[in-house]
């Protein structure tokens, strides 16, 4: 509601409006200072093989332990993040820690280890210069293959035009792997998908969660499924609960899932109990050898 308008300028008094800009003004302010004084970690959720061949990996996901909130949930101060432009001094944080525990990984667990590590990227990160660079410094750092490393974009990256996409390539020709986050919930398409330089498709919980009792649902995973199987990319089934989930997203041929079922996003020290749990329940027959995709 516009109450006053004078001069050059106008005033506005709108509570709904001013309560969430003082509240992105707070969560800006406040971001400054948690890179500073070390709130923001990261915690790692296991992706799983859902048939035979498929690679274990995990992805790491951005927390924010604000002093006074508590936990922030990312999706609240990512967009912040953002807009201020600290996404890109974020970003090189969470891509470097992800790294450093990756590789500490692979010495403690040997071939229980992750064979592969997911980091979020951000379409700001996508349109910085330097961003390749920030990924092959990350990698050669820790001394990790490039090959490990999964950077999970979302559709909306496609409609950013073509600076974006050769950025992409750019990745993409270090070696390190691309994914589709979040497919279905954009504006691409199945028809789109092979114009994009993509190696993995992340199909949404959104559908995931609707398939067991719907068939458009179903009939959509399954066609995504067969399309990226076509075009040489493989799929992972976001957010599975239970276990009707899991056996249905097997039979739909998804390569491997992720969700609440087998492991919630977990800190550092309990990931690690999390895999030698998995190790010692899994017979050595059974996993997959080191070359798998
Ligand atoms: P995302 O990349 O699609 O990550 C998956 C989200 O689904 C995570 O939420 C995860 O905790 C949640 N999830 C996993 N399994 C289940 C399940 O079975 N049920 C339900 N209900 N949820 C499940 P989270 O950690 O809150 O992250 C939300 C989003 O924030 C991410 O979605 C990603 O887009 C963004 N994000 C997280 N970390 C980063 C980061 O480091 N950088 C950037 N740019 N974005 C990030
Ligand atoms: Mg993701
Ligand atoms: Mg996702
Ligand atoms: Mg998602």
């Amino acid at each position: 509601r516009l109450v006053a308008s004078g001069g050059d300028g106008c005033l506005l008094f709108d509570p709904a409006l001013q309560a969430r800009l003082s509240e992105r003004a707070l969560l800006e302010h406040g971001l400054r200072d948690a890179l500073r004084e070390q709130q923001l970690f990261l915690v790692y959720q296991p992706v799983v093989p859902l048939r035979d061949g498929a690679t274990l990996g995990v992805e790491a996901l951005l927390r924010w332990r604000h002093p006074q909130r508590g936990l922030v949930p990312p999706l609240q101060f990512i967009g912040v993040a953002e807009r201020c432009g600290l996404i890109l001094e974020i970003g090189e944080f969470v891509l470097r820690t992800a790294c450093k525990a990756f590789m500490a990984w692979q010495r403690s667990c040997g071939p229980d280890a992750p064979r592969r590590m997911a980091v979020n990227l951000s379409p700001a990160q996508l349109q910085a210069p330097d961003i390749v660079d920030q990924v092959r410094r990350a990698l050669a750092d820790v001394g990790m293959p490039a090959a490990a490393l999964q950077l999970e974009v979302t559709e909306s990256m496609a409609v950013r035009g073509d600076e974006a996409m050769q950025r992409l390539r750019a990745l993409k020709d270090l070696g390190v792997l691309i994914a589709l986050d979040d497919f279905g919930t954009g504006y691409s398409s199945l028809a789109c998908l092979h114009q994009l330089p993509v190696d993995t498709v992340k199909v949404d919980r959104s559908f995931v969660m609707h398939a067991e009792a719907s068939e458009y649902h179903r009939v959509l995973i399954e066609a995504t499924v067969r399309v990226a199987r076509t075009l040489g990319m493989t799929t992972v089934a976001e957010g599975i609960e239970g276990h009707g989930e899991d056996a249905l997203m097997r039979e739909l041929g998804c390569d491997r899932g992720q969700g609440y079922l087998y492991a919630r996003p977990l800190p550092d020290a309990e990931l690690l109990a999390w895999l030698q749990a998995r190790a010692a329940a899994t017979p050595a027959a059974a996993l997959p050898p080191p070359a798998a995709a």
